[in-house]
């Protein structure tokens, strides 16, 4: 048996010299020498005691060393479980208790925090810098880079990635081999990725985006990766010439727009924008196509799920939607009560199934199956609908519903009516406790700066155009939304925020 994911991903790259990745004034490394040190990876791990099947937890800052790192963890038959750079050491004691790795790798700068964590669960402690010094490379430097990859079939896992939880513990996400090798060959067909291409990688790596589907994609179609450190608009024009793919979430569009020096000129020779893990919203794809002459290409994933769905690379990409199942997974809309599938149009609980679907939490056998349907579908809470056309779009988690005097309120319906307006520039639509209606219809408004704007010139016009149940009763203005790391309005913090307005 091979090692099925390093297989499919290096086995046939293992002595091209191509750069793979290029840190803009950094390192650059070769598809070999990655396979190398990612063969002095798996040789380091072995002589620490990582067996098939452990865990190697990574907190650690992005660079070539951290992708060799998660490459060499798989080789190695290991499970690769890296974690937001941004948790603190409290939270990494839940992750690592809960997930009992073999290894731990942190920054160096936290080290004296994480060693006792590390030492109460058993875990051994390494660390890794984002200059790749630590005591970590220390022993991969002097490892052998033959290291024969330990056999792995496709169920095996190669990886648990923690969802981000904005309820709850988070979960730990199993994902297997075949989870992560069937997504990256669908879409580096469906997206058409070569050897040609040179994809703008500016996204974190603890996530599934940066992770999964911009390093599995590039690996897989023989692609080099310009690999920045972190999202600076600047740094991508300068960047953009030498490049024709980027994979972004949506406020990497947003920040470009607003970037003088990036131009028709310097956009227009790309081949693809691609965006995802938070919705886009249609004003930002109009403009951004007025602007480049691109349709930004919006996709659909999870954590747990990988990609489902995407626009087409040929063909009509629409704004606001999330295009179309992607080839070999099922989508479906269903009513989140019944469970019955629902037609055309309908708003409904999506539901998908297919290879590249997760096969449970980890050590949560009870949330698994509460999440799962019998026939193996599995339950996103991700709210909405397919058009006549198969197009699917989203209007929101299910647990941003709002439920107000009885009656469900899509919070999209309302904000996409609001950001029309002008002096709008984006806004959320919140439920908050109302003593009469269970919970009250809230917006939240950012403006746009180009003219004074008060509450009436909001629900003055969306009077017009929405039922009154659904307008809201208050509409707050703020600078800003709240936004994690991957450009996800948290709205949780939002209700939290103004949870006592009503006095409820
Ligand atoms: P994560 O597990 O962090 O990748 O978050 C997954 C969630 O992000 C999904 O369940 C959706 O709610 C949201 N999401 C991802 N892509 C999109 C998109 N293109 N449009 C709207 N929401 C998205």
């Amino acid at each position: 048996m091979s090692n099925h994911l390093y297989d499919l991903l290096i086995g046939a790259r293992s002595d091209e010299d191509k750069t793979f990745i290029d840190v803009p004034g950094g390192r650059t490394i070769s598809f070999r020498q990655l396979h190398a040190e990612a063969g002095q990876v798996a040789s380091a791990l072995a002589a620490m005691g990582v067996e098939p099947g452990d865990r190697v937890a990574v907190q650690a800052e992005k660079s070539a060393e951290a992708v060799a790192l998660y490459l060499g963890v798989v080789r190695a038959g290991a499970i690769f479980l890296p974690l937001n750079t941004a948790y603190t050491p409290s939270e990494i004691d839940y992750f690592v208790g809960n997930a009992r790795p073999r290894v731990f790798v942190g920054d160096p700068s936290k080290a004296e925090a994480l060693r006792p964590i590390a030492e109460k669960h058993g875990a051994r402690l390494e660390t890794l810098a984002g200059d790749g010094s630590g005591t970590l490379w220390q022993a991969v430097g002097t490892a052998s880079p033959d290291f024969a990859a330990v056999p792995r079939g496709e169920d095996d896992l190669a990886a648990i990635l923690y969802t981000s939880g904005t309820t709850g513990r988070s979960k730990g996400a199993m994902l297997s081999h075949r989870n992560l090798s069937s997504n990256a060959e669908v879409l580096k067909d469906y997206w058409r990725f070569t050897a040609d291409d040179v994809l703008l990688h500016a996204l974190p790596i603890y996530h599934s985006h940066g992770l999964f589907v911009a390093i599995n994609v590039s690996l897989l179609a023989g692609a080099t990766m310009i690999f920045f450190a972190k999202f600076e608009a600047e740094a991508m024009v300068r960047e953009m010439p030498r490049a024709t793919t980027m994979m972004g979430v949506p406020t990497f569009y947003t920040r470009l727009l607003s970037t003088p020096s990036f131009t028709r000129e310097v956009a227009g020779p790309m081949r693809l924008f691609i965006s995802g893990s938070a919705p886009l919203l249609a004003e930002t794809h109009k403009q951004f196509s007025d602007l480049t002459g691109h349709a930004i290409l919006e996709r659909y994933g999870m954590t747990e799920t990988n990609m489902n769905s995407s626009n087409p690379y040929d063909g009509d990409r629409r704004g606001g939607t999330v295009g179309f199942p992607l080839p070999g997974v099922e989508l479906r809309v269903a009513s989140p009560d019944t469970g019955e599938v629902l037609g055309a149009g309908e708003i409904g609980v999506i539901e998908v199934k297919g290879p590249n679907v997760f096969s449970g939490y980890w050590q949560m056998p009870e949330k698994t199956a509460e999440e799962f349907r019998a026939d193996g579908f599995f339950i996103t809470g991700d709210l909405g609908k397919i058009d006549e056309d198969g197009y699917v779009t989203i209007v929101g988690r299910g647990k941003d519903l709002v439920i107000s005097g009885g009656f469900n309120v899509y919070p999209k319906e309302i904000e996409e009516k609001i950001d029309d307006l002008p002096g709008v520039l984006e806004s959320a639509v919140i439920g908050v406790p109302h003593a009469d209606f269970g919970e009250g219809v809230t917006a939240v408004v950012v403006r746009d700066g180009s003219r004074d704007l008060t509450e009436d010139d909001i629900a003055g016009p969306i009077r017009e155009s929405l039922a009154a149940f659904k307008r809201p009763k208050k509409i707050i203005f703020v600078d800003e939304l709240p936004r994690n790391t991957m450009g996800k309005v948290q709205k949780n913090v939002l209700r939290d925020t103004y949870r006592d307005i009503y006095g409820a």
